[in-house]
């Protein structure tokens, strides 16, 4: 192929002559956590590194879920206009609806965390509807792990979301490190309009202006997934996507305050 060609090639991905920055504007980091995540991830972040962190990357709130919900409780009511808490149930335990209204009336917080493949669940199997409705009743999003196999693939995920047209489902990772998943991510959230995509851990720079293009300004959030991933990485790759300000200030900002009603 001429070198030219190459060029040009690049370029459809993002201008050549464009060497991205670190976004600096005020963010909403959309997937947080504290916590210990011990096992084959051997990752931790304490509520101070979290603090920290968002200091450094200028994260005006970070949206927080950790298993361990009265962790995050006591954090949220520690800092209540830096951290938003999200409810993070196993829906195949009897009192999981209980927890999520609880959290949702009482805590004030405000979204749902599923994990399919940590909790061994389809995302619309059966046990998940009553969260859902507890979710539409408070009028709160519900935050998936999407992108491994069995439990969390897009297409499943894109299953509760036909089901429940009217809550909205952020599909976290956005389909995560595979080029299919994320392919299919983009296909489920263009065929759902209460579908959102969330940018951590997803390898490739071209997808997340390739989901703004196809979705139109408002349904791309960033998150930073941390502990599990840097922001100086995260951000770098939303960054390197070639999206103009306008849109960064979407995707880092805007949206998520207006998905979570912040
Ligand atoms: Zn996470």
């Amino acid at each position: 192929m001429p070198a030219d060609g190459i060029g040009a090639s690049l370029a459809k991905n993002r201008p050549l002559d464009h060497i991205p920055r670190l976004y600096e504007g005020e963010k909403v980091d959309a997937h947080a956590h504290i916590g210990e995540f011990g096992g084959w991830a051997n990752v931790a972040c304490s509520e101070d590194e979290l603090l920290r962190s968002m200091k450094l990357y200028n994260v005006k709130r970070s949206v927080v879920f950790y298993w361990d919900n009265e962790l995050v409780r006591r954090a949220v009511a520690k800092h209540p206009k830096r951290l938003v808490g999200c409810v993070w149930p196993d829906p195949r335990r009897t009192d999981a609806s209980a927890l999520v209204r609880k959290a949702l009336t009482e805590w004030g917080f405000k979204g749902v965390k599923l994990h399919p493949l940590i909790h061994a669940f389809l995302p619309n199997d059966d046990v998940v509807h009553p969260i859902m409705e507890e979710a539409r009743k408070a009028g709160v999003p519900v935050l998936i792990h999407s992108g491994h196999p069995p439990f969390s693939l897009p297409w499943s995920i894109g299953e509760l979301a036909e089901n429940f047209r009217d809550v909205k489902v952020v599909m976290l990772h956005m389909g995560h490190g595979h080029g299919i998943y994320i392919k299919s991510a983009l296909d489920v959230a263009k065929r759902f309009d209460n579908v959102y995509l969330e940018t951590s851990g997803m390898p490739m720079h071209t997808k997340v202006k390739e989901a703004v293009e196809m979705l139109g300004d408002e349904r791309v959030v960033y998150g930073s997934d941390i502990p599990f991933h840097d922001p100086s990485v995260e951000i770098g790759r939303v960054c390197a996507s070639g999206l103009s300000q306008d849109r960064l200030e979407r995707v880092f900002y805007t949206n998520a305050t207006e998905l979570l009603r912040l």
